[in-house]
């Protein structure tokens, strides 16, 4: 191995270390005493012209072990890579290649050289140089680069982008909202100029009924299997009972036949109602993000300051209240994987207090036709206790797609919407699966 390949790894080392502190200090760090002392050098006590090359050069001599030239480290890492093929970016160890400060003529580290694509020296400075006053320096030279590092992606500590095995089940039993399988006896069928959009039950219909903002389909465009005969009869003729599970969730058959009907509520209890009515039952308890109508059981509860209450349809809508009401509020989720309650309240746009405190985030996400990271909607967005529970409902379902964030994070990313985009948030399109 190369000198030069050994000082570069032990400053990538270092780089991962110091890489953020100094890249937070770098905006002050100038401000500090170089070692050993002020410059900028001028330009024209010239080294020696380094071999010419094609691109603009800035070599940078100093040391791994003097601070300053340590500070400076992860800036030309990341010049390095970002500004690839507009400059090149050269670090010299002049402790372990005392030759080199001859040759360019350096008598303190660290000393940045700027060569322009002839192999001219341009400038000189000595100190520590901000990534900003590098960029400053190199546009007064004509050359082009970044004003700032790009923010560095927040990398998930755990994620998984692509299926684990492949969603083979048949279009049209995969309901259309929820991305369930479509039960036969409450498939409920919309007509549209595009083809028929299935769902599972009248329930997810409403669901995206409310959450389109105009043009609400026509009732007689609306079609729901007979719970008796198997068949598909018009919704706005049938007869609905309507009863809660065991676990006081709604559930809703629909009947052609009035007799039949009556027999079933008999049997099972519950309410025989028309279509007038389900959809008012339906349509009552909505998101308070979002405003899609919601099942209190399937929802998060959301307790807003100054005594309100609503509901969020999943975590990332709870969380999403904050940001539309601007407000501060106490969401209260299940884990998705073993049902335990996780709290959440905020102040000011973060999170003020979680309970417990290793609640983590799943932030189902997909790559689109571009390869751009979005939101794989409502029903796959997930709180969990912690880290373990998260994985373990991942690897039970393969063919989740997201990332696991804080939920801080997922918070954060509420709070930067616009009202504008709050008043789109969910609307069909934005946010259904395909
Ligand atoms: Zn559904
Ligand atoms: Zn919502």
């Amino acid at each position: 191995m190369s000198n030069v390949t050994r000082v570069i790894i032990v400053l990538l080392v270092a780089a991962a270390v110091v890489g953020v502190m100094a890249a937070k200090r770098s905006a002050t760090a100038k401000d500090q005493p170089a070692a050993p002392g002020p410059a900028p050098a001028s330009p024209t006590s010239a080294a020696p012209a380094p071999p010419a090359s094609s691109l603009p050069r800035l070599v940078d001599l100093g040391a791994k072990k003097c601070i300053p030239c340590k500070m400076m480290a992860p800036i030309l890492e990341e010049l390095k890579k970002t500004c690839a093929g507009k400059i090149e970016v050269e670090f010299i160890d002049v402790w372990e290649k005392p030759e080199e400060a001859k040759k360019y003529n350096v008598d303190l580290i660290p000393t940045q050289i700027f060569f322009d694509a002839a192999g001219k020296e341009r400038f000189r400075h000595g100190g520590f140089f901000s990534r900003e006053d590098i960029a400053a320096k190199w546009k007064e030279l004509g050359v082009e680069i970044p004003a700032t590092a790009p923010a560095a992606e927040a990398k998930p500590a755990f994620s998984r982008l692509e299926p684990a095995t492949p969603d083979t089940r048949a279009k049209e039993s995969i309901c259309y909202l929820c991305d369930g399988d479509i039960n036969p006896k409450t498939r409920t069928v919309l007509k549209t100029d595009k083809g028929e959009v299935a769902f599972c039950s009248p329930h997810c219909y409403f669901i995206t009924h409310s959450s389109m903002p105009e043009n609400k389909p026509d009732v007689d465009d609306i079609s729901v299997a007979d719970w008796a005969a198997g068949v598909m009869i018009p919704a706005v003729s049938a007869k609905y009972v309507y009863g809660v599970d065991a676990g006081n969730r709604a559930t809703i058959k629909a009947f052609g036949d009035a007799a039949a009907a009556d027999a079933e509520r008999q049997a099972t209890g519950g309410n025989t109602i028309e279509w007038a009515g389900l959809q008012n039952k339906e349509l009552a308890t909505t998101c308070g993000f979002c405003d899609r109508a919601v099942y209190p059981e399937d929802a998060c509860g959301v307790k807003i300051e100054g005594g309100l209450s609503t509901w969020g349809c999943c975590t990332m809508c709870a969380l999403g209240v904050a940001a539309r009401l601007q407000k501060d509020i106490e969401v209260t989720a299940k884990d998705s994987f073993s049902g335990d309650k996780i709290a959440v309240k905020t102040a000011a746009g973060h999170v003020a207090s979680l309970e417990p405190q290793s609640a983590v985030a799943w932030a189902g996400t997909k790559k689109d036709a571009e390869g751009k990271l979005v939101s794989t909607g409502c029903f796959k967005q997930a709180f969990f206790v912690n880290e373990d529970n998260l994985k373990k409902w991942v690897e039970a379902h393969p063919t989740a797609t997201g990332r696991m964030i804080p939920i801080e994070q997922a918070l954060v990313e509420k709070m930067k919407l616009t009202p504008q985009q709050i008043s789109k948030a969910c609307k069909i399109g934005e946010c259904t699966p395909k």
